[in-house]
């Protein structure tokens, strides 16, 4: 029962796709691989990355330190190099204490190697091509009936043009 209503919760409520599971491990290596996104896309110049920088304090914290086919790789500067740890941990911005999200996916990005972390599909290959059948019957339907309703209207306009 529990499960059902997690699985609601999270997938209608939330419209989440994945369960986050597991927990950190303290490696850092997330705050030192970071591409930011913004309303046209991934950061690709630093041009682009200074116009963003004063619209939210997480941003002041980044510098560039490469570009892949992603965009551009950024580091936190609050990460600690000697023991990999977050500086500023107790007052870390919301987007650090949320990650991972889900949403890293869509950009195209994935867990840091060795990650404490993983990202779970809450519904199973099963229930996804269930519902995929379902709802390829539901379009051919639509297709069957829709085509009728136009050829009666034909044929209702031919009636009145008479
Ligand atoms: S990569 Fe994963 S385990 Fe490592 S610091 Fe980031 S969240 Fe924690
Ligand atoms: S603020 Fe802390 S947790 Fe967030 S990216 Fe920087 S080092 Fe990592």
């Amino acid at each position: 029962m529990f499960s059902k209503l997690k699985k609601f919760y999270y997938t209608k409520i939330l419209k989440r796709k994945y369960y986050r599971v597991g927990e950190c491990k303290g490696c850092g290596r997330c705050c030192r691989q970071i591409y930011v996104k913004h309303a046209k896309g991934v950061i690709q110049t630093e041009k682009d990355f200074e116009n963003l920088k004063h619209q939210h304090r997480f941003y002041t914290y980044l510098k560039v330190t490469g570009k892949d086919e992603i965009g551009l790789i950024f580091e936190c500067q609050n990460l600690d190099p000697e023991t990999h740890l977050c500086k500023i941990h107790k007052t870390r911005p919301g987007i650090c204490r949320r990650y991972p999200q889900e949403e890293i996916f869509a950009m195209g990005g994935a867990l840091s190697e060795d990650c404490g972390y993983s990202l779970i599909p809450i519904e199973t290959f099963g229930e996804v091509f269930e519902k995929v059948e379902k709802q390829s019957k539901i379009n051919l339907w639509d297709k069957i009936f829709g085509r009728k309703t136009k050829i009666k209207e034909f044929e209702l306009k031919q009636k009145e043009g008479e």
